[in-house]
């Protein structure tokens, strides 16, 4: 367990919108700020920070809570993982509570440790040592910056691995180590599975290395090797530049993605810092979803030749799956985004994003002129195929716009085009169903009531130690029902939790979809100051007193209908005309 105080200091320093930033773009509505759900598909925005409060909440899915909860969701931490990674990020140092255990981290934070600390002593032998020296002529070649190389946080891995075996065994990190495959037993030793090339460090979006790439310096085969798939890595899910590159990102709304480490590195030396990359797969759906959250706008590059443009066809329907249209850039034959940078200048690179096409025009168009060539039977084929893709495009505005667009294309008339495409669609809008729902069994509209305003109430007293007494006072005549919520109120209101402690408390108690039904109200107090806040909680405590009122009223109606005593029949009126309470 944590220090309290600690955890306030981390609270106090560690940024909500900030920390979210790096995987949501958010902008400013009022006191909070919204961006697009990274928890579900959405393409407006429902997903709410409160800065102030501390608290996330999305009303689309109904996902919630607190920097905690965000980066156990996000990145699958654990409480004590979350932390741990929050205190390392602010510089918060963690003092140990006596009986905590010290030796036994975590297999996921030991392969983190280990993924790091390998990290900067890659970098240590290539810019401090005499064997480092093949690999910084490498780069001298490739004309690439040592600032561009340590931006990228670039390294090299000697050929005799023992100093690195050392350097993770003596901070206890072997298992670690062996745990991402950078690492492996050879006869009787432990080898760095890098040794000899050029590493390029895999960092996630907050920064953290989870693999690495390597690259021969000479003719040896193979020419690249990539961190094999764990805990901590996925080439699936990865993108390469991408922490590097995500603040260009937003400022430029968009993002080209290329297809390795160094044509990454060389256009964001040449100024096009919002490039990233995949590793050595094409373009997977995962992938485009992670950039969608930073913006929609994703330019993909491809070869020129016929197997780029194969390439691209495919990745089009990898776009329309991610709900995304995605343009290609198609470079030159005999250049890669490396060598046509070099060769021909920054300039040469911006015309070709200045005529990048839209994946489906692209398509359509190479349909059409496939059609041309084949006859009227062709062209009723290929308006066929572009129906079935068409019908793939989630969005209606979208939809509309490239059928007409297609139509045109290809010389069919526009309403059969629509009708096949139609035809073919999937029978729910996809784009307006959020993924998994998770909702509380549905309760009458009192009950309902009744929890939200305890709900309510739970979120006030987080926020505003100073309502806790009135919230206690409130609360001491009430039938509060058994439930965690319950208890969690009444022990929060009578207690001097500071905000920061009752955050990391709750964080801790609540599921998630508890934890989404408190931060609504938290991110929604967000916008209204203390007087308001207090009369929400009269409003709400008077609400619960309504329904224990109410509660006690249908009691006694069907006490009167079963049991003919008049005293209670009594009671009923008098209760009714306010009269007084039955005893
Ligand atoms: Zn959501």
């Amino acid at each position: 367990m944590f220090d309290d105080s600690q955890l306030e200091e981390i609270r106090a320093r560690a940024d909500l919108v900030e920390v979210i930033g790096t995987h949501v773009r958010l902008r400013q509505a009022g006191r909070n700020h919204i961006g697009l759900c990274p928890f579900h598909n959405e393409k407006t925005p429902s997903f709410t920070v409160s800065r102030e409060r501390g608290f996330f909440h999305c009303f689309g899915c109904g996902a919630g809570g607190t920097v905690f909860n965000f980066l156990m969701r996000m990145e699958g931490l654990s409480f004590a993982e979350a932390v741990q990674a929050l205190a390392t990020r602010y510089g918060v140092t963690l003092r140990e509570q006596q009986g905590a255990p010290r030796a036994d981290p975590s297999a996921r934070e030991s392969a983190m440790r280990a993924a790091q600390i390998a990290s900067e002593f890659y970098a240590h032998v290539l810019w401090r040592t005499s064997t480092g020296a093949r690999a910084r002529e490498y780069l001298e070649r490739r004309a690439i910056t040592r600032e561009t190389a340590q931006t990228f946080n670039l390294g090299f891995a000697p050929g005799d691995s023992s100093s690195l075996v050392r350097a993770l065994e003596r901070r206890g990190l072997r298992a670690g180590a062996i745990a991402i495959g950078l690492l492996r037993q050879s006869g009787s030793q432990l080898r760095d599975l890098f040794g000899g090339r050029l590493i390029f460090p895999i960092r996630d979006s907050a920064g953290r290395v989870i693999g690495f790439g390597g690259r021969v310096l000479d003719q040896r085969l193979p020419k690249y090797i990539n961190s094999p798939e764990s805990t901590l890595y996925s080439k699936a899910r990865a993108v390469y530049g991408l922490y590097e590159a995500r603040a260009a990102i937003g400022q430029r709304e968009r993002v080209i993605v290329v297809e390795g480490y160094l044509d990454a590195i060389a256009l964001w030396q040449a100024g096009f810092r919002e490039t990233v990359a995949t590793l050595g797969t094409s373009l997977t759906v995962e992938q485009l979803r992670l950039l969608a959250r930073y913006t929609p706008n994703i330019l993909a590059c491809f070869d020129g030749d016929s197997a780029g443009q194969r390439a691209s066809l495919r990745a089009l329907r990898v776009f329309l799956e991610a709900q995304l249209l995605g343009r290609a850039i198609f470079i030159p034959p005999g250049y890669d985004p490396d060598t046509l940078v070099r060769e021909r200048g920054a300039p040469a690179f911006g015309q070709l994003i200045e005529r990048a096409q839209w994946l489906v025009e692209y398509y359509v168009r190479r349909e059409g002129e496939q059609a041309a060539a084949n006859g009227p039977g062709g062209r009723a084929q290929a308006a066929g195929r572009v129906a079935q893709t068409l019908g793939l495009i989630a969005n209606p505005f979208e939809f509309d716009l490239l059928t007409r667009r297609a139509a045109e294309i290809l010389g069919v008339r526009e309403e059969l085009l629509r009708q096949q495409a139609r035809r073919g669609r999937p029978a729910t809008a996809r784009a307006a169903a959020p993924a998994q729902v998770e909702t509380a069994p549905r309760e009458e509209p009192a009950e309902e009531m009744r929890t939200t305003a305890q709900w309510a109430l739970l979120a006030l007293a987080t926020s505003y130690p100073e309502l806790r007494g009135q919230i206690a006072a409130g609360l001491a005549g009430l039938e509060m029902g058994e439930s965690k919520r319950t208890r969690l109120l009444i022990d929060l209101s009578a207690s001097e939790l500071s905000q920061a402690q009752a955050e990391a408390y709750l964080t801790q108690h609540l599921d998630s979809t508890e934890q989404g039904r408190l931060s609504q109200h938290m991110v929604e107090l967000a916008e209204v100051d203390l007087a308001a806040a207090r009369r929400l909680m009269q409003e709400y405590l008077q609400a619960l007193a309504r329904w224990e009122a109410q509660q006690r009223l249908r009691r006694l109606r069907l006490e009167a209908r079963e049991d003919p005593n008049p005293a209670a029949a009594q009671a009923v009126i008098l209760h009714r005309r306010g009269e007084g309470k039955p005893s």
